[in-house]
């Protein structure tokens, strides 16, 4: 089973993506983590990207698809992804259907964690405490959900057309959200397969 997760920022996508690829033997599969390694890597890209991600732009989609095709295209992964913060635009989102196509396999459900502005600002000032994110800054933030806010609409009648979105209010508490997501997987068959692959592929004991 493949999952989709998106909201604005500090709407708890991470936090939600991390507890359901636990205990669901999903990949959490963030593009916001892996565009931070390539900037911690100092790679080529790395030093492409960290002015656009400062400024709360969104990278290219060229950069981001390569990045996870990586993921998509290797077998360990296949049908356990959970994608955090991909798609983002409507490119993405063809692209997403294009690659997954390509290598056999499909998305079950998109989750949207609606989460107001008032408690992301919030959220985003309580986080750049903990984890020092450069553009977990109130001004950036703000432009961080203007530019998911610009972008998004055509993502969410994207998949409100092959009737995958569910919208979950990010609001609520964390154990609260986590254990609606559960009962929107547990209700979907497919996560049944996934637990049987997992186990042949050799994790007899997980
Ligand atoms: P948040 O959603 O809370 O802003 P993320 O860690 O998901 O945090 O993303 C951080 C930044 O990484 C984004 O503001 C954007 O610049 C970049 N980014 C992440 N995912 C994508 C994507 N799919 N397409 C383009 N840029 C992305």
């Amino acid at each position: 089973m493949n999952i989709v997760i998106f909201g604005p920022p500090g709407a708890g996508k991470g936090t939600q993506s991390n507890l359901i690829a636990k205990k669901f033997k999903l990949h959490q599969l963030s593009t916001g983590e892996l565009l931070r390694k390539e900037i911690q890597n100092q790679s080529k890209i790395g030093n492409e990207i960290s002015s656009i991600i400062n400024a709360g732009n969104l990278v290219s989609d060229n950069i981001v698809g390569d990045l996870i095709e990586k993921y998509v295209s290797d077998k360990t992964y296949k049908s356990r992804i959970i994608f955090d913060g991909y798609p983002r635009n409507l490119i993405q989102a063809r692209n997403l259907d294009d690659l997954l196509k390509k290598y056999d396999q499909k998305i079950d459900i998109v989750l949207k964690l609606s989460v107001n502005l008032e408690i992301i600002k919030k959220r985003i000032l309580e986080r750049k405490t903990l984890e020092k994110r450069v553009d977990d800054d109130e001004n950036i933030a703000i432009k961080r959900y203007k530019t998911y806010e610009r972008n998004i609409n055509p993502v969410i009648n994207f998949y409100k057309q092959s009737n995958l979105l569910k919208v979950i209010n990010g609001e609520a508490s964390v154990s609260q959200i986590s254990n609606e997501i559960s009962g929107l997987i547990e209700a979907n068959k497919g996560w049944l397969w996934n637990i049987r692959q997992y186990k042949y592929a050799g994790n007899k004991n997980s």
